[in-house]
């Protein structure tokens, strides 16, 4: 069973025209005692929000084994060189977009591009092309799970499903009242991406609203 940690619950703060003045992602820790994974890593000027909790549970940016990154946005792929040992997941839909952030060149092969839906990434972990935000965002399914923030204790659930969905659901109301993210590249896409999400989570980590309980535990 994976154990997850919400090490960031991420912002967004808009001015009252509706303008991103600040953003940062949630950032997710997931450990099966062998495998150190992050999902998304916050904007670049924020280093504080991953460096920070990461020594929190006692961890360092070496220890970290893969990063996920949801989808290409500034805000969610910060501080990436801090992961020196680390193998980034980026989907191929990101197009060339991805290749100005992940420069192939430096990564010293340790850049994976995804390709399609539904990627086994480990035992109990699989990539799912969520598009709609942006055209290549994707979602990590956990299938098992305890998951914990930095102060409390959420919930076990040894049969249940974890998404951690980046913007594809952005905050709790997207996925609640069926609203599309703000910020789109495709408005059906967005739906279709919203309605997979909900049918599968019992729980969700949105990209910058911390998590949202969907389900009720399974006795
Ligand atoms: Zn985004």
């Amino acid at each position: 069973m994976w154990k997850v940690k919400l090490l960031y619950e991420g912002l967004i703060e808009r001015s009252v025209w509706g303008d991103v003045l600040r953003a940062c992602s949630t950032i997710t820790y997931l450990t099966d005692g062998t495998e150190h994974i992050l999902v998304d890593i916050g904007h670049p000027s924020h280093a504080m929000m991953v460096l920070g909790p990461l020594r929190q549970v006692g961890l360092t940016p070496e220890t970290i084994t893969k990063v996920v990154i949801t989808h290409i946005h500034r805000d969610h792929v910060g501080n990436r060189d801090a992961f020196v040992n680390a193998r980034f997941y980026v989907h191929e839909k990101e197009g060339s977009e991805y290749i100005s952030v992940f420069d192939p060149q430096k990564e010293d092969g340790r850049l994976e591009v995804v390709k399609g839906d539904d990627i086994q990434l480990d035992n109990g972990l699989k990539l799912i092309h969520t598009p709609g935000h942006s055209w290549g965002s994707m979602s990590l399914v956990v299938e098992g799970f305890e998951l914990s923030t930095l102060k409390e204790e959420v919930c076990t659930m040894e049969d249940g499903v974890l998404v951690i969905a980046g913007d594809a659901v952005p905050n709790h109301g997207n996925i609640q009242k069926d609203i599309a993210p703000l910020f789109r590249v495709d408005k059906t896409a967005c739906h279709s991406s919203l309605a997979r999400i909900r049918e599968m989570a019992d729980v969700v980590i949105t990209g910058h609203q911390g998590y949202l309980v969907l389900k009720k535990e399974k006795q």
